[in-house]
């Protein structure tokens, strides 16, 4: 019975950071299949639903920062991974990621730095990425702490997914819902690198879809994929392949995008719930089955402005304290706009702002950089 994931986490840290290397060029060769996959946006319920995500906000900002442009991976009711840009680079971390059984509970303590390579973040502005999406953010190490039920139970009725955090990854990743700021399918829009990762404003490196650096091996009795990371809940989050060893899609699961059956759970063969990350959106959770614990406010994003514009200033608590003259102001709606204060200050010209002028100098539609500046100035 295993009883403590230390060792084997300590493992599978340091073998993502020694082959590195090989893990980019095997993904650089495109080995995974070419295909479109449905469009989730407006995927959004009020209650459980096949296919959706229920979310407990259920009010979205159509202007709120996220990618300011889209390309021809995108179709109107499709779109396509293998067409979509990814942000460069190749940069290792210093993970560190301990689980441990501790009585009824299982505790992950994690910086929340991968276990794999990451891009280069914030958006280099000569990153095939950049015209699409300029996420300002750095990745920045967390303090995470989750203590679960080590043998999670149903709750009287399923839960509403909040933004931010709504599970943990083995490969020390956060795992957020499939929505952006805006409440559209955030794989689809958003840019994120080649691991299907990046950082939202307090540096939280997150997946959003199952990403393609976790290995999804199939040790499970019949070809089931193995764990790969847990829910909020302590239900176990695996990969995409089901009890016959093929590809799980939605209407194989229920509306929190999980099933009960037999599987390996802690060295026990068990019949527990878990979910599965597939490649079809909502691809992590539709709802909790279980009772989410609660994490630090920095990490959740359920408020307006919240953290997962991925788009927001980089220390956004601290700056957005509305003190500051106009310099400051015109920094602060610089950042979130992720452009530089100078780029801004130029577009918009002398005073008044020419927001127009600016919209077309900086591709971003004058409504949005007239929001981020009236935002700026605490108005
Ligand atoms: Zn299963
Ligand atoms: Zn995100």
């Amino acid at each position: 019975m295993i009883s403590d994931y230390g060792s084997l986490i300590s493992t599978r840290a340091a073998w993502g950071r020694s082959v590195t290397a090989t893990l980019v060029i095997t993904l650089g060769t495109g080995t995974a299949l070419a295909h479109e996959l449905p469009l989730g946006d407006g995927k959004i319920s009020n209650g459980p639903r096949k296919g959706y995500v229920f979310s407990c906000q259920q009010n979205f900002n159509p202007n709120a920062p996220g990618a300011q442009a889209s390309g021809d991976w995108l179709g109107k009711t499709t779109w396509d991974p293998e067409k979509k840009p990814h942000v460069g680079g190749n940069v290792s971390w210093p993970a560190d990621i301990v689980i441990s059984r501790e009585g009824d509970n299982r505790v992950v303590r994690a910086n929340n730095l991968p276990t794999h390579a990451t891009g280069i973040f914030p958006i280099q502005r000569n990153d095939p990425g950049y015209r699409y999406d300029r996420n300002p953010n750095s990745i920045e190490k967390q303090d995470i702490v989750l203590q679960m039920p080590a043998v999670p139970s149903f709750a009287a009725s399923p839960g509403c997914v909040p933004m931010g955090m709504v599970g943990f990854s083995l490969t020390n990743v956060a795992i957020f819902n499939a929505l952006d700021a805006r409440g559209d399918d955030a794989p689809a829009h958003e840019i994120q690198d080649k691991c299907s990762g990046h950082p939202q404003q307090s540096g939280q490196y997150h997946y959003h879809n199952l990403s393609p650096c976790v290995t999804d091996t199939k040790s499970q009795p019949g070809g089931h994929s193995d764990l790969i990371g847990f829910a909020l809940d302590g239900f176990g989050f695996f990969g995409k392949y089901g009890e016959n060893g093929r590809h799980i899609k939605n209407e194989d699961l229920d509306t929190c995008h999980g099933h009960t059956h037999t599987i390996n759970w802690d060295g026990e063969q068990r019949d527990l719930y878990h979910y599965h990350m597939t490649e079809e959106y909502p691809y992590t959770i539709g709802c909790f089955k279980g009772t989410p614990v609660n994490v630090p406010n920095s990490m959740s994003a359920g408020l307006p402005g919240g953290s997962e514009a991925g788009q927001g200033p980089k220390h956004g608590g601290k700056r957005n304290s509305g003190q500051g003259g106009p310099q400051q102001a015109l920094a602060r709606a610089a950042a979130e706009l992720g452009v530089t204060t100078q780029q801004l200050r130029k577009a918009i010209g002398a005073p008044p702002p020419d927001f127009q002028q600016a919209s077309r100098v900086l591709g971003i539609p004058a409504k949005q950089i007239r929001d981020a500046m009236r935002k700026a100035r605490g108005q």
